[in-house]
């Protein structure tokens, strides 16, 4: 994606972000198709001649234009709940491409994933392989498993996004997934197809990740061994992008990497989600007030907390950029930029330097991955719109969420007799 400065605006591929806001009104999320493309398209060429499937992680961005996008160019789908299955078969995706990962799938996303035909369950625990072979038998079909090992490496990122440590709740230790794999043999409605490792998100070095992949192809040599042979190794998703100043490994740089640890006669299953929605998505907004007190100035915006929760919840950075260039010389000011939420919690971001003035738009950048995903309707606030901007402008993906939606499903509501004149 192109995201600059045209004649003093502010563009995204070719589309002045004002004109956006403008058209679609803000808070807004404005995605670049090309950008997210691309980045598919980056993992995809990486593997080269290898057997391998890019399973983008829909928890990332969820929206079901990006999955279709995704899903014509040939993507599989990493998922974590029904929810999420439902979404990828809503784009008429097929099944036996997605894997399911996360450590409480409940009987009914068992039962459904594996009518759905689901390509591969990751399991996270004894007890929800059991729950698996139950519902495999009950249905009569055979439930293809990798086992999620927690390999008890230190990613070396946020500790909200750190998933390989042994006191996280994720996969099973090498040990456990030994025995797991032994019951999984020896259970005619369980296929062990691959196996699985994700130690955490928004990695920005190579190694911890290569070392986790390691140990899951020993540990596939080993079971290959005791006639478990095991068609793919499933090595995560989790490569950072740049917030701020970051330097995350090329995807190139990542892929090849890992295929150096993973011998040719296996799949490779990468679950990729940040890296490629992550840089490619703005949230737009526009200044209310500007309030100075004795401490601070506040750059008070229509954006909050409810639309990105990633400053309040990781302490995260996000840039922000004025949609219109400042002219030369402009008055700056040394702020936070908050949102109107009732939480002193509710900033996008701390201690910058902007021109800002009532009325001007701002966008917040690196804002396509757990973003418009993790909003909310905190304060009664509707959840913004979703804009993606194709070859032939931008389009309209999700429409603003309206109060009425907010109440939709509640049974308190008074009827139109009974409510206040
Ligand atoms: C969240 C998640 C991913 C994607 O992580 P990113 O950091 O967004 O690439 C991949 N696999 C699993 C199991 C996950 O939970």
């Amino acid at each position: 994606m192109h995201c600059d400065y045209v004649d003093g605006q502010l563009t995204l591929d070719g589309s002045a972000l004002a004109a956006i806001a403008e058209r679609y009104g803000t808070p807004c999320y404005v995605y670049s198709r090309a950008g997210i493309e691309a980045r598919f398209r980056a993992y995809d060429e990486a593997f080269g001649a290898r057997a391998h499937r890019v399973c983008y992680a829909v928890k990332a961005n969820d929206n079901l234009s990006i999955i279709r996008a995704l899903g014509r160019l040939g993507a599989g789908f990493d998922i974590v709940s029904g929810g999420e299955l439902e979404r990828v078969l809503a784009t008429g995706a097929p099944a036996g491409n997605v894997v399911f990962s996360g450590v409480g799938k409940t009987a009914a996303e068992i039962q459904r994933a594996l009518a759905a035909g689901v390509g591969c369950l990751n399991v996270e625990s004894a007890a929800e392989l059991a729950r698996i072979a139950a519902a495999a038998a009950a249905t009569g079909r055979t439930a293809a498993i990798a086992i999620r090992v927690n390999p008890d490496i230190d990613a070396g990122t946020h500790p909200y996004i750190s998933t390989g440590l042994k006191e996280n709740k994720f996969g099973v230790p090498l040990d456990e997934a030994r025995a797991l794999y032994r019951s999984a043999r020896d259970n005619p409605w369980i296929e062990p197809r691959g196996v699985a490792c994700h130690i955490g998100s928004q990695l920005t070095t190579i190694a911890p990740v290569v070392a986790a992949v390691r140990e899951v192809v020993a540990l596939a040599g080993e079971l290959a061994a005791e006639d478990i042979p095991l068609a793919h190794i499933d090595v995560g998703g989790g490569l950072g992008i740049r917030y701020e100043d970051e330097q995350p490994p090329a995807i190139r740089a990542l892929v090849e990497a890992l295929l150096r640890e993973v011998p040719a006669h296996y799949e490779v299953v990468m679950e990729p989600g940040r890296s490629i929605v992550g840089e490619c998505g703005v949230l737009l907004t526009r200044v209310e007030y500007v309030k100075s007190t004795a401490a601070r100035n506040f750059v008070i915006v229509d954006a909050a907390m409810n639309d990105l929760l990633r400053p309040a919840l990781y302490d995260a950075w996000h840039e922000v950029l004025p949609c219109t260039a400042p002219a030369p010389g402009a008055h700056t000011l040394e702020c936070d930029v908050v949102g109107p939420v009732c939480e002193s919690g509710d900033w996008l971001a701390r201690g910058r330097t902007l021109v800002a003035a009532p009325g001007d738009l701002l966008a917040v950048m690196s804002a396509g991955a757990y973003a418009f995903a993790m909003a909310s309707n905190y304060n009664a606030r509707p959840r913004p719109p979703e804009v993606l901007v194709e070859a032939g402008g931008p389009r309209l993906v999700r429409a603003r969420e309206r109060v009425a939606d907010l109440m939709r499903d509640e049974l308190e509501r008074l009827s139109e007799e009974e409510a206040p004149k």
